[in-house]
C-alpha cells in the first residue's frame, strides 16, 4: 500500500516508534529513522522487510537539527510522504519541585518538535495533493495524571496542533490525526514501573500490576505492533476523510 513512498517516523529506534516504522515498511514505505541508542538494530530491523531505511540523528528538541533532518529526508528519498512525530520523553515530578529544564526539554522533544517537521513537510504534501500526519499523542493528551505536568502539556498541545493542522488541510490529500496510546511497555514505562517498584519496596510483576490497575481497566500494556496497524489505518485510503481525531488505544483508560 505504500510502497515508493517514504516515512519518516522521529524516536523510531526503540519502543513505538520503532514498531510503527516496522508496520509502515511491511507496507512497503522506505523509513528515515530518528533517535539515540541502538541505531544499527534498529536499521537491521526496517532493511529485514526489504525497504530503503536511511537514519538522521537530529535532537528533536534544536530546530536546526530537525531543518537539517528534514532537508537530509528530501534529499535520500524526494519528499516525506508520511511523517509521524513520536518523539518523545517523561518526567515525573510535582508542579513546584518540576526541574524547569526538564519541562523546557519536554515541551521542546514532544510539542514543538513537531510544529516544525510539520510546518517543514506540509509545502511538499500540498504540492504532491497527499501525505499523512500521524502526531503520538498519548492518554494523557485527553486526561490528566499528577506529576505530569510537562507531559500532559505537551501532549494536550500535540493533540490541538493535529486539529489545526488537519483543518488547514481539510480539502486536500493531506490528512493529520493523533493517536493515543495508554499504557506501552517502553523503555519509557518501565522506567516508571522500576521507580514504583523501589518506591512501594515490591516486585517488578507487582509494580506491573499497580501501574496498570491504578488507570488501565483491560490490564493490559497496548502493543507498538496494534499501534502500528492503527498507523497503517491512518495512511489507507479508508481513512482519507478521517481528520483531527485524537484516537485512543488505551484498555479503556479514557473511558472511566
Ligand atoms: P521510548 O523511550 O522507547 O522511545 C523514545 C524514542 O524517542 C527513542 O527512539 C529515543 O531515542 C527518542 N528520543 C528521545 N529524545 C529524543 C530527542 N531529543 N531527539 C530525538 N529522539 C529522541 O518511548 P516510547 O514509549 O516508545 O514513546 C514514544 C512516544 O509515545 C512518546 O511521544 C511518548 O510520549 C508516547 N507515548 C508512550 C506511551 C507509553 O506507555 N510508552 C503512552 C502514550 C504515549
Amino acid at each position: 500500500m505504500l510502497a515508493r513512498k517514504t516515512a519518516l517516523v522521529t524516536g523510531s529506534t526503540s519502543g513505538i516508534g520503532l514498531g510503527i516504522a516496522k508496520a509502515l515498511a511491511r507496507q512497503g514505505a522506505n523509513i528515515v529513522l530518528n533517535g539515540f541508542g541502538e541505531v544499527e538494530a534498529a536499521k537491521a530491523e526496517i532493511a529485514a522487510l526489504g525497504v530503503k531505511v536511511a537514519y538522521h540523528g537530529a535532537d528533536m528538541s534544536k530546530p536546526a537539527e530537525i531543518e537539517d533532518l528534514m532537508a537530509f529526508a528530501a534529499r535520500e528519498f524526494g519528499r516525506v510522504d508520511v511523517l509521524v512525530n513520536n518523539a518523545g520523553i517523561q518526567h515525573v515530578a510535582k508542579v513546584e519541585n518540576f526541574p524547569v529544564e526538564r519541562w523546557d526539554a519536554i515541551i521542546a522533544i514532544n510539542l514543538s518538535s513537531a510544529f516544525h517537521t510539520t510546518r517543514l513537510a506540509l509545502p511538499a504534501m500540498r504540492e504532491a495533493n497527499w501525505g499523512r500526519i500521524i502526531n503520538i499523542a498519548s492518554v494523557h493528551g485527553l486526561v490528566a495524571s499528577a506529576e505530569k505536568s510537562a507531559y500532559v502539556a505537551a501532549k494536550h498541545g500535540i493533540v490541538g496542533l493535529t486539529k489545526v493542522t488537519a483543518l488547514e488541510t481539510a480539502t486536500t490529500g493531506v490528512t493529520c490525526n493523533a493517536i493515543c496510546p495508554g499504557w506501552v511497555l517502553t523503555p519509557l514505562v518501565q522506567k516508571q514501573v522500576d521507580a514504583r517498584a523501589a518506591a512501594l519496596g515490591v516486585s517488578n510483576e507487582e509494580a506491573t500490576r499497580l501501574l496498570l490497575g491504578e488507570k488501565e481497566p483491560s490490564m493490559q500494556f497496548t502493543t507498538p505492533d496494534e499501534l502500528g496497524e492503527l498507523a497503517v489505518f491512518l495512511c489507507g485510503p479508508a481513512s482519507a476523510n478521517v481528520r483531527g481525531v485524537a484516537w485512543n488505544m488505551d484498555g479503556g483508560w479514557a473511558a472511566q
